[in-house]
């Protein structure tokens, strides 16, 4: 018996990225592979970080070779661990998958018990990846928000990277939370799509992106940012007196160009977010509030889905910014 999955690797300079077909047992014998629980993968996704592994455009991936794919949802195969058993719905996501070991883009992956989470009821493995890890980080920013205490009468929250998956489920939240999102864009002819999604107001990111002064005009309580450099530079300077900052991306940058001025004479707090390594007990806080507030009838609007095959241009795509929402990958679809 074998799977197919997503197969990278390197021999000196040349690097490769093709579907490869696995015999099963390799799954058992292979270091990268090591886990108690071998799942049966429905449904992957197309994360920033899968595009920059599957291009071999930054050094993602740590280990050669390697099966792509940050993260996953699909049903328990089998179990040497008591928690989990065959049957099981689970979704999974970081923890090194397709960095340090092997992740699923994939028909099977073998996986560690305790990375897994039960996928909740309200959720298809499809649901699941709509959302993936850039659903997931969206949920820890908007949480970080307001644990901060940042309230819906507090004022406006600027989302940035607005189309895309980060941004995309970040708008859906806070929106459905009762606050008033202005959604930063270099799209703007997706701006109907934005204001779908719970949008109030689309701004042309490009009054984000160059370099500002230290400290600007106060226009936001809060800020959810997957960009980084000029634009989370200029966002901590708009962000009023003791508002809150969340950095989560590098779509624009990992530079950080800024001045201590909005931290040290507004009180702005900025916090970083970070979703491969997150405790379980958050993990399954940000599930638990996505599927008790994320309204699931807006997956549609945001979701494209794609076969394994598929994933090669789906990778340089999301690295040139064209993609909108998130990219599922049905694992089973292959041409
Ligand atoms: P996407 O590619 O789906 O979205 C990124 C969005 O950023 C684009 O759609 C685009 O939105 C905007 N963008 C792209 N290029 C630029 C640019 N040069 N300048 C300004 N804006 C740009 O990626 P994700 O939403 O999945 O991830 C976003 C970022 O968050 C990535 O850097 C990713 O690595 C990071 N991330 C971090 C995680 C963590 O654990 N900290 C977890 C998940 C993601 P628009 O056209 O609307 O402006």
């Amino acid at each position: 018996m074998s799977f197919t999955a997503v197969y990278l690797n390197k021999d000196g300079d040349h690097f490769s990225a093709e579907l490869k077909h696995l015999r099963d047992d390799v799954l058992e014998s292979n270091p990268l592979s090591e886990g108690e629980v071998v799942v049966r993968v429905k449904h992957s996704g197309i994360n920033y970080k899968d595009g920059l592994a599957i291009t071999n455009s930054s050094p993602v991936v740590r280990v050669w070779p390697m099966v792509a794919g940050v993260d996953g949802a699909g049903m328990v195969e089998s179990s040497a661990d008591p928690r989990w058993k065959a049957g099981d719905r689970v979704v999974v996501t970081g923890w090194g998958l397709g960095e340090t070991h092997w992740g699923c883009l994939a028909q099977r992956a073998r996986l560690k018990a305790d990375w897994l989470i039960e996928l909740p009821n309200a959720f298809s493995t499809s649901d699941a990846m709509s959302l993936g890890t850039a659903g997931f980080t969206a949920m820890l920013c908007c949480l970080a928000v307001r644990d901060e205490g940042v309230k819906p009468a507090s004022g406006d929250v600027l989302v940035t990277g607005a189309s895309g998956g980060v941004g995309s489920v970040a708008v859906a939240i806070l929106s459905a939370w009762g606050y008033r999102v202005v959604a930063a864009t270099g799209k703007l002819h997706e701006a109907d799509y934005l204001l779908s999604l719970g949008a109030a107001e689309v701004l042309d990111r490009a009054g984000l992106a160059t370099p500002g002064k230290p400290l600007q005009k106060e226009r936001w309580a809060a800020v959810v940012d997957s960009v980084g450099s000029h634009t989370l530079a200029n966002a901590c300077a708009q962000t009023r007196y003791g508002g809150v900052v969340t950095a989560c991306g590098l779509a624009q940058g990992m530079d950080f160009p800024a001045s201590v001025a909005p931290f040290i004479l507004r009180g702005v707090k900025l916090v970083g977010i970070d979703s491969v390594m997150c405790p379980m007990e958050r993990r399954k806080a940000a599930w638990d509030a996505l599927a008790s507030d994320f309204d699931a009838r807006k997956l549609g609007a945001i979701t494209t889905v794609i076969g394994l095959g598929d994933v090669f241009a789906s990778a340089e795509h999301i690295l040139a910014g064209r993609v909108r929402g998130r990219t599922v990958v049905d694992v089973h679809r292959v041409p």
